[in-house]
Protein backbone atom coordinates (compact mmCIF):
# COMPACT_ATOMS: atom_id res chain seq x y z
CA UNK A 1 0.00 0.00 0.00
CA UNK A 2 1.51 3.11 -1.07
CA UNK A 3 1.95 5.91 1.11
CA UNK A 4 -1.02 9.02 1.40
CA UNK A 5 0.33 11.18 3.89
CA UNK A 6 1.10 14.63 0.58
CA UNK A 7 -1.89 13.99 -0.58
CA UNK A 8 -4.27 13.00 2.75
CA UNK A 9 -2.77 14.95 5.82
CA UNK A 10 -4.34 12.88 8.48
CA UNK A 11 -7.33 14.54 9.82
CA UNK A 12 -6.02 14.85 13.21
CA UNK A 13 -7.59 18.72 13.56
CA UNK A 14 -9.84 20.37 10.68
CA UNK A 15 -9.39 23.76 12.10
CA UNK A 16 -11.87 25.89 10.38
CA UNK A 17 -15.64 25.71 11.35
CA UNK A 18 -18.31 27.37 9.46
CA UNK A 19 -17.45 30.69 11.57
CA UNK A 20 -13.90 30.84 9.92
CA UNK A 21 -15.53 30.41 6.89
CA UNK A 22 -17.01 33.83 6.84
CA UNK A 23 -16.00 36.94 5.15
CA UNK A 24 -14.20 39.84 7.36
CA UNK A 25 -14.03 42.31 5.24
CA UNK A 26 -12.00 44.55 7.49
CA UNK A 27 -9.29 42.48 7.22
CA UNK A 28 -9.44 41.91 3.52
CA UNK A 29 -7.67 44.17 0.55
CA UNK A 30 -11.06 44.08 -1.06
CA UNK A 31 -10.40 41.35 -3.35
CA UNK A 32 -13.86 40.68 -4.32
CA UNK A 33 -14.06 44.29 -5.78
CA UNK A 34 -10.44 43.73 -7.55
CA UNK A 35 -9.96 40.37 -8.55
CA UNK A 36 -13.09 39.29 -10.64
CA UNK A 37 -14.37 41.15 -13.26
CA UNK A 38 -18.17 41.30 -13.75
CA UNK A 39 -20.33 42.87 -17.38
CA UNK A 40 -22.88 45.64 -16.78
CA UNK A 41 -26.58 43.37 -16.42
CA UNK A 42 -29.12 43.48 -13.70
CA UNK A 43 -26.65 42.61 -11.06
CA UNK A 44 -23.69 45.49 -11.85
CA UNK A 45 -24.71 49.13 -13.33
CA UNK A 46 -20.72 48.72 -14.76
CA UNK A 47 -18.33 46.87 -17.18
CA UNK A 48 -15.19 46.00 -14.89
CA UNK A 49 -12.58 44.06 -15.87
CA UNK A 50 -10.71 41.20 -13.26
CA UNK A 51 -7.80 42.62 -11.97
CA UNK A 52 -9.10 46.70 -12.09
CA UNK A 53 -10.19 47.66 -8.78
CA UNK A 54 -14.01 48.87 -9.04
CA UNK A 55 -14.40 52.52 -9.46
CA UNK A 56 -16.54 52.54 -6.56
CA UNK A 57 -13.67 51.50 -4.41
CA UNK A 58 -11.96 54.10 -1.83
CA UNK A 59 -8.55 53.74 -1.42
CA UNK A 60 -8.75 52.24 1.91
CA UNK A 61 -10.58 49.03 0.31
CA UNK A 62 -14.03 50.09 1.81
CA UNK A 63 -16.86 50.83 -0.78
CA UNK A 64 -17.99 54.33 -1.11
CA UNK A 65 -21.72 52.95 -2.09
CA UNK A 66 -21.80 50.28 0.33
CA UNK A 67 -25.60 51.75 1.98
CA UNK A 68 -27.07 52.34 -1.67
CA UNK A 69 -25.03 49.23 -3.53
CA UNK A 70 -29.29 47.97 -4.21
CA UNK A 71 -30.71 51.21 -5.88
CA UNK A 72 -27.39 51.90 -7.41
CA UNK A 73 -27.99 48.57 -9.46
CA UNK A 74 -24.71 46.59 -7.80
CA UNK A 75 -27.04 43.55 -6.50
CA UNK A 76 -24.62 41.62 -7.57
CA UNK A 77 -22.39 42.78 -4.67
CA UNK A 78 -24.87 42.64 -2.07
CA UNK A 79 -24.92 38.54 -2.81
CA UNK A 80 -21.52 37.27 -3.20
CA UNK A 81 -19.50 35.89 -0.31
CA UNK A 82 -16.33 35.20 -0.43
CA UNK A 83 -16.30 32.32 2.50
CA UNK A 84 -13.62 34.11 4.51
CA UNK A 85 -11.30 33.32 1.63
CA UNK A 86 -10.54 37.42 1.23
CA UNK A 87 -8.79 37.37 4.97
CA UNK A 88 -6.97 33.80 4.53
CA UNK A 89 -4.91 35.50 1.46
CA UNK A 90 -5.04 39.02 2.47
CA UNK A 91 -3.21 38.24 6.12
CA UNK A 92 -2.67 34.99 6.17
CA UNK A 93 -0.59 34.35 2.67
CA UNK A 94 0.20 38.08 1.93
CA UNK A 95 1.43 38.95 5.58
CA UNK A 96 -1.06 41.88 5.57
CA UNK A 97 0.76 43.80 2.60
CA UNK A 98 -1.72 45.25 0.09
CA UNK A 99 -1.81 44.84 -3.69
CA UNK A 100 -1.74 48.67 -3.27
CA UNK A 101 1.55 48.64 -1.01
CA UNK A 102 3.12 45.94 -3.10
CA UNK A 103 2.07 46.05 -6.56
CA UNK A 104 4.25 42.99 -7.58
CA UNK A 105 2.03 40.73 -5.74
CA UNK A 106 -0.99 41.73 -7.44
CA UNK A 107 -1.13 38.34 -9.84
CA UNK A 108 -0.45 35.85 -7.05
CA UNK A 109 -2.72 37.55 -4.64
CA UNK A 110 -5.54 38.00 -7.12
CA UNK A 111 -5.32 33.92 -8.47
CA UNK A 112 -4.49 32.98 -4.94
CA UNK A 113 -8.31 34.56 -4.01
CA UNK A 114 -9.79 33.20 -6.77
CA UNK A 115 -8.66 29.28 -5.76
CA UNK A 116 -8.87 29.58 -1.83
CA UNK A 117 -12.62 31.15 -2.72
CA UNK A 118 -13.31 27.72 -4.17
CA UNK A 119 -11.41 26.08 -1.76
CA UNK A 120 -13.42 27.69 1.19
CA UNK A 121 -16.66 27.14 -0.57
CA UNK A 122 -15.79 23.36 -0.66
CA UNK A 123 -15.02 23.06 3.43
CA UNK A 124 -18.42 24.61 3.77
CA UNK A 125 -19.78 22.10 2.43
CA UNK A 126 -17.30 19.44 4.23
CA UNK A 127 -18.41 20.75 7.10
CA UNK A 128 -22.08 19.82 6.75
CA UNK A 129 -21.14 16.57 5.01
CA UNK A 130 -19.08 15.33 7.90
CA UNK A 131 -21.80 16.67 10.93
CA UNK A 132 -24.36 15.45 8.92
CA UNK A 133 -23.04 11.42 8.08
CA UNK A 134 -23.81 8.24 10.44
CA UNK A 135 -21.35 6.71 8.01
CA UNK A 136 -17.94 6.50 9.84
CA UNK A 137 -16.23 6.03 6.28
CA UNK A 138 -17.99 9.10 4.96
CA UNK A 139 -17.11 11.25 8.28
CA UNK A 140 -13.37 10.33 8.15
CA UNK A 141 -13.15 10.90 3.85
CA UNK A 142 -14.62 14.67 5.07
CA UNK A 143 -12.03 14.82 7.55
CA UNK A 144 -9.07 14.22 5.26
CA UNK A 145 -10.62 16.23 2.35
CA UNK A 146 -10.74 18.94 5.35
CA UNK A 147 -7.41 18.68 6.30
CA UNK A 148 -6.39 18.49 2.40
CA UNK A 149 -7.77 21.90 1.86
CA UNK A 150 -7.11 23.27 4.46
CA UNK A 151 -3.40 22.25 4.19
CA UNK A 152 -3.31 23.76 0.32
CA UNK A 153 -5.78 26.78 1.67
CA UNK A 154 -2.75 27.80 3.66
CA UNK A 155 0.52 27.54 1.01
CA UNK A 156 0.27 29.90 -1.38
CA UNK A 157 2.81 27.69 -3.67
CA UNK A 158 0.41 25.17 -3.50
CA UNK A 159 -2.37 26.71 -3.36
CA UNK A 160 -1.45 28.21 -6.82
CA UNK A 161 0.12 25.02 -8.46
CA UNK A 162 -3.14 23.48 -7.10
CA UNK A 163 -5.38 20.92 -10.00
CA UNK A 164 -8.76 22.24 -7.97
CA UNK A 165 -10.39 20.29 -10.58
CA UNK A 166 -9.63 16.47 -9.05
CA UNK A 167 -10.15 17.91 -5.64
CA UNK A 168 -13.80 19.34 -6.56
CA UNK A 169 -14.48 16.16 -8.11
CA UNK A 170 -13.39 14.15 -4.72
CA UNK A 171 -15.50 16.75 -2.98
CA UNK A 172 -18.60 16.32 -5.02
CA UNK A 173 -18.29 12.55 -5.43
CA UNK A 174 -18.56 12.63 -1.39
CA UNK A 175 -21.49 15.34 -0.88
CA UNK A 176 -23.30 13.46 -3.05
CA UNK A 177 -22.96 9.94 -1.09
CA UNK A 178 -24.03 11.99 2.20
CA UNK A 179 -26.79 13.58 0.32
CA UNK A 180 -27.86 10.40 -0.82
CA UNK A 181 -27.65 9.36 3.04
CA UNK A 182 -29.52 12.04 4.33
CA UNK A 183 -32.27 12.81 1.52
CA UNK A 184 -33.29 8.39 2.06
CA UNK A 185 -33.52 9.22 5.94
CA UNK A 186 -35.65 11.86 5.38
CA UNK A 187 -38.11 9.90 2.44
CA UNK A 188 -38.35 7.09 5.01
CA UNK A 189 -39.83 9.34 6.93
CA UNK A 190 -42.48 10.82 5.25
CA UNK A 191 -45.10 10.26 3.05
CA UNK A 192 -45.26 12.29 0.21
CA UNK A 193 -44.83 11.52 -3.48
CA UNK A 194 -41.96 13.87 -5.17
CA UNK A 195 -42.68 13.78 -8.47
CA UNK A 196 -39.92 13.08 -11.27
CA UNK A 197 -39.27 17.15 -12.36
CA UNK A 198 -37.93 17.49 -8.89
CA UNK A 199 -34.64 16.56 -10.02
CA UNK A 200 -31.01 17.54 -9.98
CA UNK A 201 -30.75 20.68 -12.67
CA UNK A 202 -34.24 20.76 -13.21
CA UNK A 203 -35.55 24.14 -14.50
CA UNK A 204 -38.48 25.00 -11.66
CA UNK A 205 -38.23 28.58 -12.48
CA UNK A 206 -41.63 30.43 -10.86
CA UNK A 207 -42.73 26.97 -10.32
CA UNK A 208 -45.65 26.74 -7.13
CA UNK A 209 -44.41 25.05 -4.32
CA UNK A 210 -46.56 27.17 -1.52
CA UNK A 211 -47.04 24.88 1.42
CA UNK A 212 -45.39 21.56 0.09
CA UNK A 213 -43.39 19.25 1.94
CA UNK A 214 -40.33 18.64 -0.16
CA UNK A 215 -38.77 16.87 1.94
CA UNK A 216 -35.88 14.14 1.20
CA UNK A 217 -35.86 15.99 -2.85
CA UNK A 218 -32.45 16.01 -4.87
CA UNK A 219 -32.45 19.74 -6.27
CA UNK A 220 -28.47 19.88 -6.35
CA UNK A 221 -28.12 22.70 -9.33
CA UNK A 222 -32.13 22.65 -10.32
CA UNK A 223 -32.89 26.52 -11.04
CA UNK A 224 -35.60 27.73 -8.70
CA UNK A 225 -35.54 31.73 -10.22
CA UNK A 226 -38.67 33.17 -8.44
CA UNK A 227 -39.97 29.87 -7.47
CA UNK A 228 -42.75 30.36 -4.52
CA UNK A 229 -41.47 28.32 -1.82
CA UNK A 230 -43.21 29.70 0.93
CA UNK A 231 -44.37 27.92 3.93
CA UNK A 232 -42.60 24.96 2.11
CA UNK A 233 -41.00 22.16 3.93
CA UNK A 234 -37.39 21.77 2.58
CA UNK A 235 -35.94 19.35 5.21
CA UNK A 236 -33.35 17.15 3.59
CA UNK A 237 -33.53 18.61 0.40
CA UNK A 238 -30.19 18.95 -1.51
CA UNK A 239 -30.00 22.38 -2.50
CA UNK A 240 -26.18 22.59 -3.35
CA UNK A 241 -25.93 24.60 -6.19
CA UNK A 242 -29.78 25.39 -6.62
CA UNK A 243 -30.80 28.71 -7.95
CA UNK A 244 -32.52 30.55 -5.70
CA UNK A 245 -32.62 34.16 -7.03
CA UNK A 246 -35.82 35.74 -6.43
CA UNK A 247 -37.13 32.77 -4.66
CA UNK A 248 -39.71 33.04 -2.36
CA UNK A 249 -39.43 31.53 0.98
CA UNK A 250 -40.94 33.69 3.50
CA UNK A 251 -42.36 30.76 5.85
CA UNK A 252 -40.49 27.72 4.54
CA UNK A 253 -38.36 25.67 6.78
CA UNK A 254 -35.07 25.45 5.70
CA UNK A 255 -33.43 24.27 8.75
CA UNK A 256 -32.61 20.94 7.83
CA UNK A 257 -31.63 21.61 4.07
CA UNK A 258 -28.77 20.09 3.21
CA UNK A 259 -25.79 22.06 1.21
CA UNK A 260 -27.41 26.03 1.59
CA UNK A 261 -24.92 28.94 1.36
CA UNK A 262 -24.82 32.87 2.61
CA UNK A 263 -25.19 33.66 -1.26
CA UNK A 264 -28.31 31.44 -2.05
CA UNK A 265 -30.12 33.19 0.77
CA UNK A 266 -28.92 36.65 0.02
CA UNK A 267 -30.22 35.92 -3.72
CA UNK A 268 -33.61 35.32 -2.19
CA UNK A 269 -36.60 36.46 -0.69
CA UNK A 270 -37.23 35.54 2.66
CA UNK A 271 -38.38 37.02 6.17
CA UNK A 272 -38.03 36.69 9.79
CA UNK A 273 -40.33 33.59 9.59
CA UNK A 274 -38.09 31.84 7.49
CA UNK A 275 -36.34 28.74 8.89
CA UNK A 276 -32.72 29.24 8.13
CA UNK A 277 -29.74 26.09 8.65
CA UNK A 278 -27.25 26.35 11.43
CA UNK A 279 -24.42 29.00 10.85
CA UNK A 280 -26.33 31.29 8.10
CA UNK A 281 -27.82 34.03 9.14
CA UNK A 282 -30.73 36.24 7.86
CA UNK A 283 -29.63 38.66 4.97
CA UNK A 284 -30.24 42.54 5.91
CA UNK A 285 -33.03 43.02 2.43
CA UNK A 286 -35.22 40.51 4.70
CA UNK A 287 -35.37 42.65 6.87
CA UNK A 288 -38.68 45.02 5.58
CA UNK A 289 -40.28 41.95 4.54
S1 LIG B 1 -19.70 48.53 -5.87
FE1 LIG B 1 -18.63 48.50 -3.89
S2 LIG B 1 -18.87 46.35 -3.14
FE2 LIG B 1 -19.34 46.37 -5.35
S3 LIG B 1 -17.40 45.83 -6.37
FE3 LIG B 1 -17.54 48.07 -6.30
S4 LIG B 1 -16.44 48.67 -4.43
FE4 LIG B 1 -16.91 46.47 -4.27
Amino acid sequence: MHSTSARFPEPASPARTRSSLRPDCANCFALCCTAFGFTRSADFALDKPAGAPCRNLASDFTCTIHDSLLPRGFRGCTVFDCFGAGQNVSHGLFSGKSWLENPGTKDDMFAAFKASRQLHEMLWYLVEAQARTFDPDASLQAARLRATIEHTAGRLPELLSLDIQELHSRVRTLLMEVSEEVRASCCAAGDDHLEPELAPGADLMGSNFRSRRLCGADLRGAWLIAADLRGSDLSGVDLLGADLRDARLDGADLSQALYVTQPQLNSAKGSAATLLPPDLTMPPSWRNG
